[in-house]
Order: C-alpha cells, then sequence, then structure tokens
C-alpha cells in the first residue's frame, strides 16, 4: 500500500457506479453515518475493521459491526446486484 492516506485511497462503489474515496464512505451512510457496507468493500485493500475501531467510539463501532450483520443487509445487496443486472 502506498503513502497516501487512508481516507483517500480510492475504489468504485457497487452502489454508485463510480469511483469514491474512503473518506466518502465514511459519511455515506444513513443520518452521514459510516456506510453499512464499508468493511465488505474495504477488507481487501487494507484493515477497514481495525482503522474504524481505532478511530470511532467503541460503542459505535459495536453499532456499525451490528449493522454489517444483519441479515436484511445482505438482501438489500442481493437486490441492488438484480438491479444491476436489469440496468444491463
Ligand atoms: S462502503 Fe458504501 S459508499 Fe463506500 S464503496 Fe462501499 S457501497 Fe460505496
Amino acid at each position: 500500500m502506498s503513502d497516501q492516506p487512508i481516507e483517500e485511497l480510492e475504489r468504485r462503489c457497487p452502489r454508485l457506479g463510480s469511483p469514491i474515496s474512503f473518506r466518502y464512505c465514511l459519511m455515506s451512510g444513513e443520518d452521514d453515518f459510516v456506510c453499512w457496507k464499508v468493511l465488505d468493500c474495504w477488507w481487501e485493500t487494507f484493515d477497514v475493521e481495525g482503522y474504524l475501531k481505532n478511530n470511532m467510539p467503541e460503542s459505535v463501532f459495536k453499532e456499525l459491526m451490528a449493522k454489517a450483520d444483519q441479515p436484511k443487509n445482505k438482501i438489500s445487496s442481493i437486490i441492488e446486484i438484480i438491479e444491476k443486472v436489469k440496468k444491463k
């Protein structure tokens, strides 16, 4: 990994279909909270779980982990994939 600040790392967002920075992911969820897909999207790039754990209050981190594990989010992912396929 380069010396680039983590917040400036970029990837293609599966929800928007365009490149975004990690900074965007930190505030693109409900009520400007972290996007619930942040672990799925970034775990291959860097230790995103460790980053979040070190940079947010423990209670907020636990809330995020709980959201990430909710089955409804898996259903939302499936719906997103179906919508993408329909657009093609
Ligand atoms: S974490 Fe959310 S905003 Fe960031 S790339 Fe993934 S889906 Fe997009």
